[in-house]
């Protein structure tokens, strides 16, 4: 008796395995005979296989053919490459590079243009989730969302968890200050400094991450910044501010990245826990002047204790690279740019008026002394990302999108930039991709939709003539981006002439 009962049931086992899934499709789209390329771990092991999309969601994926009826684009995907598409979770996508208030109010023909290609030029370089990691209103959500071809785009709400008069609200005047950072952290130190109708129970941890919740925000974005140049010691956020805030985001389902760069900021965000840090480690301080290929011992257990506590590791060298490029004609004069940024503006940048911040930053030094110095700093950031990638660190892809005022990190070509310097640095190619899909999409909370190519998830797909764990151009190799089940060729998405 039992022996029969069991021979059913292997049988039924079989049968079942037998007869495929019938899959009817309405509004499908079928990618054949493609090498996929996705993680859930880390672990790639990359296969020849077919996957499908019924509308915004991937329905099934398998080295085995599907069995599909109804109605479907074919894509033949011999000798093509798959992967998720990628996500840049530190971006500004409310400035216009290069420009200050008074250049968008004097040009806004040249911000409309921007406007317009700045998304598809995330979607160029296969950018298909952005997070924006400064203050948004509803209403540049709302434009940005009405485009036609756009990326998926998250934020952290109405302003970041800046601390009163602290970074970087201190960079607005005070009579704007408060208002434009509408979530700023009252701390009794600057009572004298903040205007009396703000009350400080509105402006706790607590009822400010609870604001940021309400406006839709995935994360709380806080900043330990003592400032640069003539804006140096600026308030700072205390640990209990801090460790409020991270506890307050977890009550709230958020998730807290911080803004820091410095050896001080990188540890005592470290010793708090944060979750998120989202800048790399390349303000040395008092170890600024050691060689370029040693790791100070006290920046090593820092940086072990990131790894040990899992905290995310954004590099964002980028910030780095495109400060310094400011200084040469060579980084304007790429052939590839003109693909992603509008013809007037980039003639705009070439003008003696658009380099007012380069100016302003190298007055005092010539076009060696600007390399010798960024070249330093950014060897110091390399060598803190190889240690962490080496060491099993937890990075986190971001570019951070302008970093300043600056024309040198431009949407989509910024991102592939980052992923090229994070190959330089000594990253893995498989760690890159990681960092860039399933590692943001974890962090953030993102991965029951977004991360990776498995079925139930949204659509966002990258198809590649070349295979990025194997060469680094496969990013600039790309054929067709697919966003929520929507295939567009990669030169729609180029600027029009
Ligand atoms: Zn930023």
């Amino acid at each position: 008796m039992k022996k029969t009962i069991l021979l059913l049931f292997i049988l039924q086992a079989f049968s079942c395995r037998e007869k495929k899934e019938q899959l009817n499709l309405t509004q499908g789209l079928y990618i054949s005979n493609v090498t996929l390329i996705s993680t859930e771990d880390g672990n790639y092991n990359p296969y020849i296989g077919h996957l499908v999309v019924e509308k915004d969601k991937i329905i099934y994926i398998d080295k085995n053919e599907p069995n599909i009826s109804g109605i479907f684009e074919q894509i033949d995907g011999n000798g093509k490459f798959v992967i998720p598409g990628l996500i840049d979770n530190h971006v500004h996508m409310t400035d216009v590079q290069g420009m200050l208030q008074h250049h968008i109010e004097k040009y806004p023909e040249l911000v409309k243009e921007f406007n317009n290609q700045m998304p598809r030029s995330y979607l160029y370089y296969g950018f298909t989730t952005i997070i924006n990691l400064g203050g948004i209103s509803d209403e540049r959500i709302n434009s940005f969302n009405m485009q036609l071809l756009k990326p998926d785009l998250y934020h952290i709400g109405y302003s970041g968890a800046a601390v009163a008069n602290g970074y970087p609200m201190i960079y607005t005047p005070e009579e704007f200050r408060f208002e434009i950072e509408p979530n700023f952290i009252y701390m009794e130190s600057q009572a004298e400094h903040i205007p009396d109708k703000y009350k400080p129970a509105d402006h706790t941890p607590k009822a400010v991450v609870k604001r940021i919740k309400n406006s839709g925000a995935i994360a709380v974005k806080s900043y330990y910044e003592s400032g640069f140049g003539r804006m140096s010691n600026l308030p700072l956020p205390t640990k209990s501010i801090m460790t409020e805030l991270l506890n307050e985001s977890h009550a709230n389902g958020l998730v807290l990245t911080v803004h820091a760069n410095s050896f001080t900021g990188h540890s005592f965000l470290a010793d708090v826990g944060v979750d998120i840090l989202a800048h790399g480690l390349w303000n040395w301080e008092k170890y600024k002047d050691v060689p370029t290929d040693s790791l100070p011992l006290e920046i090593k257990e820092t940086l072990d204790l990131q790894i040990q506590k899992q905290i995310g590791y954004t590099p964002t060298l980028t910030v780095i690279e495109g400060e310094g490029a400011l200084v040469d004609n060579e980084f304007i004069n790429q052939p590839a740019l003109k693909k992603v940024i509008p013809k007037n503006l980039l003639e705009w940048y070439k003008t003696e008026e658009a380099q007012w911040f380069a100016k302003d930053l190298f007055s005092e030094s010539n076009v060696e002394e600007v390399h010798k110095t960024y070249g330093n700093v950014q060897s110091h950031a390399m060598l803190v990302l190889k240690y962490l990638s080496d060491n099993n660190g937890l990075i986190l892809f971001g570019t951070d999108t302008p970093s300043g005022p600056i024309y040198t990190n431009q949407p989509g070509h910024n991102g592939y930039w980052e992923l090229k310097l994070m190959k330089k640095a000594g990253v893995p190619l498989h760690k890159i991709l990681a960092s860039a899909t399933i590692n943001n999409a974890k962090a953030f909370h993102l991965d029951s939709s977004i991360g990776s190519l498995a079925i139930g998830k949204k659509a966002n797909i990258i198809m590649m003539t070349k295979n990025p764990l194997i060469d680094i151009e496969a990013y600039d190799a790309i054929e067709k981006i697919i966003i929520g089940g929507e295939v567009i060729k990669r030169e729609d998405l180029e600027v029009k002439e």
